[in-house]
């Protein structure tokens, strides 16, 4: 692996001292290799996980054209185009029931939903439009060819790949695995990433809080939004601001993760000596980020593990997390293509302050004003305000060059939550 100050060194207008987000991105993207290791596992256990194999349909599915509607079977051909048709009716077909014979001139077949069209017919017609007299049916003029049918292989086609290498496996994948009979799927192997917080202020839950303690609540936020991101995680625990402590835990977390993630130990007072420690174990590269919250962050390597050494503050460490280290991990996870949460634009119900030359992340509330979405600020913004991330539904993302944004202005705003 090349060196990671050789890789960033390449990157037009990189700055380590006021790096733009988007410089940052860029730069540890350049920098990761995604794990290569995979297995099979059994179709429901993929959930969550990435495709380390192009799933490629033996068949078509449908395997057979089929009736969309309840109705009948006809062929096209005896349909008068300005009349009534009368057709004999010499059978029925259900889903998973098909209809044995052939379909001749004058004839038509009963069919529900699903049912493999008898052969002979192309066209079905909806029940509720036939009307029924005796062993005939009388169809009404005005019949389109081929409507109301599902031809085979419109959902997948055999030989054509329906999901490549790669690819995150939701719900709906499951689904299409399932379609093509396929019990098994080989996927990547979960990314492993250790965490810990850093700080000789912090107190764990259960223990008493001495004075000028704080509970470590990063934990438990690193805790579920690594969860989610279907990682395996290794909780290191709190580690004192101490060098031996700091290099132990950090040699600890390499030899057996992927990645590291740890908050707190970046500013300005706590990275000398950090830095010193981390030049020895790895290369770790220190960074004022344009951003708010968020300013500082350490990106690396230690051995083979990609180091994320974010912000204390609460705020700042989800902040981070969701702008850099979320994409991170489902790219070293073996996600192919953009994995960044979308963007879209909504207009503020009020003014927002901001000043030209950082990118801000604010708390945002989408909420709706009748018809329409508006979104708001949660308030107070300062980044050890934790609430502000629970009351908010989403980030009102400010761009770096953007000034004061005026009532009615449209914003970008980044959903917490949607269908995954
Ligand atoms: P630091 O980045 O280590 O200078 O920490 C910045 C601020 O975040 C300080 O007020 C810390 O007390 C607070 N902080 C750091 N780590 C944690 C943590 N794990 N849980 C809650 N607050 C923290
Ligand atoms: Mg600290």
């Amino acid at each position: 692996m090349k060196p990671i100050a050789e890789v960033v060194s390449c990157l037009d207008g990189y700055d380590p001292n006021a790096l733009h987000v988007d410089k940052a991105r860029e730069a540890i993207r350049a920098c990761l290799v995604p794990v290569a290791d995979d297995e099979r596992v059994a179709t429901r256990a993929a959930l969550g996980r990435v495709l380390a194999e192009d799933v490629v349909p033996s068949f078509d599915v449908p395997a057979h054209d089929n009736s969309a509607m309840d109705g009948y079977a006809v062929r096209a051909a005896d349909l008068a185009a300005q009349t009534e048709t009368r057709l004999e009716e010499v059978g029925s077909a259900f889903a998973g029931r098909p209809f044995k014979g052939k379909v001749g001139a004058g004839e038509c077949v009963r069919v529900m939903t699903g049912a493999v069209m008898p052969a002979g017919t192309d066209t079905v017609v909806i029940q509720e439009v036939v009307r029924i007299e005796g062993d005939s049916i009388v169809v009404p003029p005005g019949q389109r060819r081929g409507q109301n049918t599902r031809a085979a292989g419109e959902d997948l086609k055999a030989g054509v790949p329906v999901l490549k290498i790669g690819h995150a496996l939701g719900p709906s994948e499951l689904g299409l695995i399932a379609s093509l009979g396929l019990a098994e799927v080989r996927v990547r192997r979960r990314l492993r990433v250790a965490f810990f917080s850093t700080g000789d202020e912090l107190a764990s839950v259960g223990a008493p809080l001495a004075d000028g303690q704080v509970y470590d609540s990063n934990r438990y936020t690193l805790y579920g939004m690594l969860s989610r991101l279907g990682v395996e995680i290794r909780d290191l625990g709190v580690v004192r601001d101490d060098p031996a402590l700091l290099e132990a835990a950090f040699a600890s977390a390499a030899a057996n993760a992927d990645a590291i993630v740890t908050s707190g130990g970046v500013s300005v007072g706590e990275a000398d000596f950090t830095r010193q420690m981390m030049a020895r174990l790895g290369e770790v590269l220190f960074w004022r980020i344009a951003m708010r919250p968020g300013r500082p962050m350490a990106f690396g390597r230690i051995g083979n593990a990609f180091l994320f050494g974010l912000p204390g503050n609460p705020v700042a460490v989800m902040v981070t997390f969701y702008q850099f280290v979320r994409d991170a991990l489902l790219h070293l996870s073996g996600r192919s293509g953009d994995c960044s949460v979308p963007l879209f634009g909504v207009k503020s119900s009020h003014a927002i302050r901001k000043v030209p030359g950082r990118t801000e992340y604010q708390r945002g509330v989408l909420f709706r004003e009748g018809a329409e979405w508006r979104v708001r600020t949660t308030g107070q913004q300062g980044s050890g305000v934790l609430r502000s991330m629970s009351e908010a539904n989403c980030f009102i993302v400010l761009e770096h060059e953007r000034g004061k944004v005026e009532a009615g202005e449209t914003v970008q705003v980044q959903l917490f939550d949607g269908l995954a």
